[in-house]
C-alpha cells in the first residue's frame, strides 16, 4: 500500500502530521493506499516555500511563463493515458470519462497560455495636457486551491495555470478521496520548468483548509466542492480579508418542451444523468417535462438505461462506481426515501449487476417518475445516478420550478422553438444554460460558475474572469518632464 504525501518547493515530502486518511479503488472496493492529513504546521511550509518562490515568479517574463505552460501541456498530452488510469483507480469513473477530465482541464492551459493577450492593459495619451494614464494587472502572490473529489485534475487545472500564469505562487489542497493526481500534476509542472515552490500540493481536510483560509500569506482561495463547505470557506476567508471564489453543489434540471426532439433528449438525459455515475456538479438530475409528451420520454430513457454496463471503469462499462462506500450508502439511503415517498421507481439501479468485483462501491442508474417538488430526491443533491422526472403542465410552470431552487448552476431546455429557448435563457436564474445541450460548460476562454448557492463570491473560474480573480488592477498616471511647467495648483485634478 502506497503512502500519498505531499509536494512542497519543488519535491515530494512527507509532513509532520502523523494522521492519515484512506483511499480505496471504487471499484474493488480495496484501500490501495493511505495519504497524509496536513497540520496546519506542514500547510505553513508549503505557503512559506510558495511565498519565497512568489517573489521571483511575480518578475518571470510572460515568455518564461507561457513557455512553461506550453511544456507542460505537451507532457501531459503525451501522458493523458496514464493521469486517466490514475483518476479511475481512485475515484472509480471509467477511462474515458478520465480522460474527457483531462482534455477539459488541457483547455485551461491552453487559455493560460495566451496570457500575453489576456494580461494586456489600456493606454491613453494625453489624459492631460502631456500625461498619460495606463492599466496593468498584477499577481496577487500566494494563491490557495481546495478541490473536490468528483474531478481531480480538471477543477485543479480550472485554476492553477491562470493563477501561475499571471505570476501567483499557488498551494493546492485536493480531495483526500483521490489525492494522487494532483501529485503528478505538480511533477510534470516542475517537469516543464515551473521553478519550485511556485506550485505545491498539500493532501489533508479541514485542518488543512482551516490553516489555508487562516494564514496571513495566503491572499486569495478558490475552492470548489459541496454549499455547506463553500459558503464556510467564503465567509471564513473573506472575514480574514482574502479574496475568495467559493463554488458549491448543485441541482441541475433540464427542462423537455412537446415539441422537442424526444430521442435527441432521452440521449441527453442519459448521459448527463448518469454520465460520472452523476457525480459531476453539472449532471442533470431533475427532469422538467411539459406534458402531454412525458410518458413517450420515459420510456425512451428507459430502453436506453436497459443497454447501460455497470461495472469496473478499466472493462469498457459506460457507468462506474461511486467514490466511496459511504457516499454509495448515502445515495442508496435517497432511492429508498424516493420509494417511500411515493415516486415511482421505472428502473432501480438497487438491483444491478455490476461488471466488477462485488466488493464495489455499486449503485445502478436509476429513474424515478412522478417525482414532487418537497421529495428529498428532489430538493437535496444527491451526486449520483438518479434521475428524476417531474412532471408539468406548462412552460411557465418548468420555469417557476427551476427557479424556485436554491441551486443555479447548469440548466438545460430541449425544444425546437428558437423562441422558447430564448426566453429561457433570458428568464432562468442559472449561471450556464444549454440549448439542447445537456451539460453547457464553458469553454476554458469563457468562464465557469453557477448564481445562488451554487457560487459564493464574484467572479467565475477560467476565462476573463480567472485573469480578474488572480490579479489586482492599477492604473498609472503619468508625465515626464517637459521644459514647461504648470506650476504650483492645489486643486483637485481634472482633465484640462
Ligand atoms: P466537499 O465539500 O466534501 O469537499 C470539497 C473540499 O473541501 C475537499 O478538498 C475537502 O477536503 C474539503 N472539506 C470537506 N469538508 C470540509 C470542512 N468541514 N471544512 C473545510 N474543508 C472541508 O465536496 P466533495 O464531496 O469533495 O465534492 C462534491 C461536491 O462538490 C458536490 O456538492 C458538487 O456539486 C460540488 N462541485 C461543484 C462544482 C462547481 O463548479 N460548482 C464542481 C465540482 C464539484
Amino acid at each position: 500500500m502506497t503512502t500519498i504525501g505531499h509536494f512542497v518547493d519543488g519535491k515530494r515530502v512527507s509532513g509532520a502530521s502523523a494522521r492519515r486518511g484512506e483511499v480505496f479503488d471504487p471499484a474493488t472496493g480495496r484501500r490501495t493506499g493511505e495519504v497524509e492529513l496536513a497540520s496546519a504546521a506542514d500547510v505553513a511550509d508549503a505557503v512559506q516555500a510558495a511565498a519565497r518562490a512568489a517573489r521571483a515568479w511575480r518578475d518571470a517574463s510572460l515568455a518564461k511563463r507561457t513557455a512553461v505552460l506550453f511544456a507542460f501541456r505537451e507532457l501531459v498530452n503525451a501522458r493523458r493515458h496514464r493521469l486517466a488510469e490514475v483518476i479511475t483507480a481512485e475515484h472509480g469513473k471509467v477511462l474515458a470519462d478520465a480522460a474527457g477530465e483531462v482534455q477539459r482541464g488541457l483547455e485551461v492551459v491552453e487559455y493560460a497560455c495566451g496570457i500575453p493577450s489576456a494580461l494586456r492593459g489600456g493606454f491613453s495619451e494625453n489624459v492631460s495636457t502631456e500625461v498619460d494614464s495606463y492599466s496593468l494587472r498584477q499577481p496577487l502572490g500566494v494563491v490557495a486551491v481546495i478541490s473536490p473529489f468528483n474531478f481531480p485534475v480538471m477543477v485543479p487545472l480550472w485554476f492553477i495555470p491562470v493563477a501561475v500564469a499571471c505570476g501567483n505562487a499557488v498551494v493546492l489542497k485536493p480531495s483526500e478521496k483521490d489525492p494522487s493526481a494532483a501529485l503528478l500534476l505538480a511533477e510534470w509542472f516542475a517537469e516543464a520548468g515551473l521553478p519550485d515552490g511556485v506550485l505545491n500540493v498539500v493532501n489533508g481536510d479541514k485542518e488543512a483548509v482551516d490553516a489555508l483560509l487562516d494564514h496571513p500569506d495566503v491572499k486569495a482561495v478558490s475552492f470548489v466542492g459541496s454549499t455547506p463547505i463553500a459558503r464556510y470557506v467564503y465567509q471564513r476567508g473573506t472575514a480574514a480579508g482574502k479574496r475568495v471564489q467559493a463554488l458549491g453543489g448543485a441541482k441541475n434540471h433540464m427542462v423537455v418542451l412537446p415539441d422537442a426532439d424526444l430521442d435527441l433528449a432521452a440521449d441527453a438525459a442519459v448521459n448527463a444523468g448518469f454520465g460520472s455515475a452523476g457525480e459531476r456538479c453539472m449532471a442533470i438530475s431533475a427532469l422538467v417535462v411539459v406534458e402531454p409528451v412525458a410518458d413517450a420520454l420515459v420510456g425512451r430513457i428507459a430502453e436506453r438505461m436497459a443497454g447501460l454496463r455497470t461495472g469496473d471503469g478499466r472493462r469498457g462499462c459506460d457507468m462506474g462506481p461511486l467514490v466511496t462506500a459511504a457516499h454509495a450508502a448515502k445515495v442508496r439511503s435517497y432511492v429508498e426515501a424516493g420509494v417511500a415517498a411515493g415516486a415511482v421507481p421505472v428502473v432501480d439501479g438497487r438491483d444491478v449487476e455490476p461488471d466488477g468485483d462485488a466488493a464495489g462501491f455499486w449503485l445502478g442508474p436509476t429513474l424515478f417518475d412522478h417525482v414532487t417538488p418537497e421529495m428529498s430526491i428532489y430538493t437535496d443533491e444527491i451526486f449520483g445516478p438518479v434521475l428524476s422526472v417531474l412532471r408539468v403542465g406548462s412552460y411557465g410552470e418548468a420555469v417557476e420550478l427551476v427557479n424556485a431552487s436554491p441551486y443555479g448552476n447548469g440548466t438545460a431546455i430541449f425544444t425546437n422553438d428558437g423562441g422558447a429557448a430564448r426566453r429561457y435563457q433570458h428568464e432562468v436564474e442559472v449561471g450556464m444554460v444549454g440549448i439542447n445541450v445537456p451539460i453547457p460548460v464553458p469553454m476554458a476562454y469563457y468562464s465557469f460558475g453557477g448564481w445562488k448557492s451554487s457560487l459564493f463570491g464574484d467572479l467565475h473560474a477560467h476565462g476573463e474572469d480567472g485573469v480578474r480573480f488572480f490579479t489586482r488592477g492599477k492604473v498609472v498616471t503619468s508625465r515626464w518632464l517637459d521644459p514647461r511647467h504648470g506650476g504650483v495648483n492645489l486643486g483637485f485634478p481634472t482633465q484640462i
